[in-house]
């Protein structure tokens, strides 16, 4: 939780999107999601050109997709960074530029 952080999100998997729990019945009419508790499944829903897709995971997989999910965003706040650096760099560089002509 320090400095390692940027280190992961340039060497780490990636997965863009959030993770939910699907609900559904299974069919078997015997089965006690009939009339309670139905089956719960964790997916991934992500957006792919403006349509969204849901992966269906296994428990196990959860917690290394919340990792890369981490990742991501860690990633796309040093990319927000440093965009914002390069913003200020032009604005300065404009600035300089006009006091000049
Ligand atoms: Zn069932």
């Amino acid at each position: 939780m320090r400095k390692q952080q940027s280190s992961i999100s340039v060497s780490g998997i990636l997965i863009r999107g959030s993770l939910i729990t699907l609900k559904r019945k299974c069919g078997k009419p015997t089965c006690s999601c009939v009339d309670g508790e139905m089956h719960a499944t964790p997916a991934l829903s992500y957006s792919v050109k403006g349509k969204t897709r849901i992966l269906t995971l296994r428990s196990s997989d959860v917690p290394s997709i919340k990792r890369a999910l981490e990742n991501y965003r860690i990633a796309v706040g040093e990319l927000e960074k440093r965009a914002l650096s390069g913003i200020r760099l032009m604005t300065l560089h404009i600035i300089k530029a006009k006091k000049k002509g």
